[in-house]
């Protein structure tokens, strides 16, 4: 495995000028990790003992975007890098959040805060680690552990039991007996965090390469018990073997569910839950397919992406006994040339509007006219007739109740 230097030799000069100027600046946290691991980096964090504001005096572009709990970003090179002063936290309030944070001008207490020992690890700009908690001896026994004791740490912030969970399936690493069995006995804690907390490291754990373990560890501690919306579902009858997009997972719980729990309490985007929606809607319309006709209206409907996606997640849902099409209609190749040789792909390019029909049938707007249009459309979808205008007209003429 290769360990690839480039993002860290970028961020030189970032280092240089802290250390320049008299102040320590190390690398930290998943950067370090990842880069010991041999695993491609995500975005580099930096932690020093210069405070915000002389971070701010040092660099040109920076950004206050959480000055008073130490972090400012600076803008290099059009890379942005986030720079935390060396701090301590407070005492715990609800499980979730300190009660202030104290900037210190050592790195010990700075890494002694973090989560686990995995990422504790600081590495400076020659490439030197500073390893006070034995965060490397971790990796290469592929252990998750917590810097310090498991109960205090996860009291503090339930949020890092779901880290915890979220790096097992991300690295495929053990969690250590003493951190899982402080995991099973502070689950509970996880229902005073907030959801939208909960979601990011869950969207993680769900696309993590070995999702597979980690879901049944989720089963063992009863973490969904303790998650809104979630815990109305029927989670223990949902099986997930390779990793999975958020949307993905939420149409496979929602297919599960007989009842409707409402996925605002996941406060995510309108769009991501509409997504989830429709593939949840696409993946129960498959299985109706049994004529050319019906897979044009199909994939004209949902869109060749969303067609592939179904595909993509065939193995998901077979293992969690969601019925399939026949292979033979709906595959790669059928649902690529069906696309291909649509003859409109959106309302857009068809022959006709609704203005069109209101002059041609001289009757005021009306629900007549969406319908008028929507079985318009499908027939040149499923090409019973050209996509003319004179055509359309005739047809709905001939076949569409106008009153
Ligand atoms: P990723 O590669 O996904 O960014 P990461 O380890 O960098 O993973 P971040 O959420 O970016 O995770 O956090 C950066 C670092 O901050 C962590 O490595 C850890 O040292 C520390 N950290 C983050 N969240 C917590 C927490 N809830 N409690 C203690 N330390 C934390
Ligand atoms: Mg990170």
């Amino acid at each position: 495995m290769t360990n690839d230097k480039t993002l860290f030799l970028d961020a030189l000069p970032v280092m240089q000028q802290l250390t320049d100027h008299g102040y320590e600046a190390y690398f930290v946290g998943g950067s370090v990790r990842d880069f010991l691991m041999g695993r491609p980096i995500n975005d580099i964090d930096i932690t020093t003992n210069a405070t915000p504001d002389e971070i701010e005096a040092l660099f040109v572009h920076t950004i206050p975007v959480g000055k008073e709990h130490g972090t400012i970003n600076v803008v290099w090179n059009g890379i942005n890098y986030e720079i935390t002063t060396f701090r301590t936290e407070g005492v715990y309030l609800d499980h979730r959040r300190p009660s202030h944070v104290s900037f210190v001008r050592d790195l010990y207490q700075d890494v002694e805060r973090r989560d686990f020992t995995i990422n504790a690890i600081a590495m400076d700009q020659h490439f030197n680690v500073l390893d006070y908690f034995e965060g490397q001896q971790d990796i290469n026994n592929q252990l998750i552990r917590t810097v310090g004791d498991p109960h205090a740490r996860f009291e503090e912030d339930a949020l890092r039991i779901l880290r915890g969970l979220r790096f097992q399936a991300q690295l495929g690493f053990t969690i250590d007996t003493q951190t899982y069995n402080a995991m099973a006995e502070r689950a509970a804690d996880i229902s005073h965090l907030a959801i939208e907390r909960i979601m990011v490291e869950l969207e993680k754990l769900l696309n993590g390469a070995h999702v597979i373990k980690t879901f049944t560890t989720l089963a063992d501690l009863h973490i969904w018990d303790h998650i809104v919306y979630f815990k109305d579902m029927p989670m223990k009858h949902i099986q997930i073997s390779s990793p999975v997009t958020l949307p993905q997972f939420l149409a496979i719980v929602m297919y599960q569910s007989t009842q409707s729990v409402k996925t605002k309490q996941l406060k995510r985007s309108k769009d991501e839950i509409k997504h989830a929606e429709r593939l949840l809607r696409a993946v129960q319309e498959v299985l109706t397919l049994t004529s050319k006709q019906a897979l044009q209206q199909f994939v004209y409907d949902y869109g060749l992406a969303l067609c592939n996606e179904i595909l993509a997640i065939q193995p998901l849902l077979q293992e969690n006994n969601i019925p399939q099409p026949s292979a033979l209609l709906f595959n790669g190749q059928t649902i690529t040339e069906t696309w291909n040789t649509l003859s409109i792909t959106n309302r857009q390019q068809l022959a006709i509007d609704g203005k069109m029909l209101i002059s041609a049938f001289d009757k005021k707007a009306g629900p007549w006219l969406k319908d008028a249009l929507r079985l318009a459309e499908c027939a040149v979808v499923q090409q019973q007739i050209a996509n003319d205008k004179q055509e359309i007209i005739e047809w709905v003429r001939a076949n569409v109740k106008i009153s």
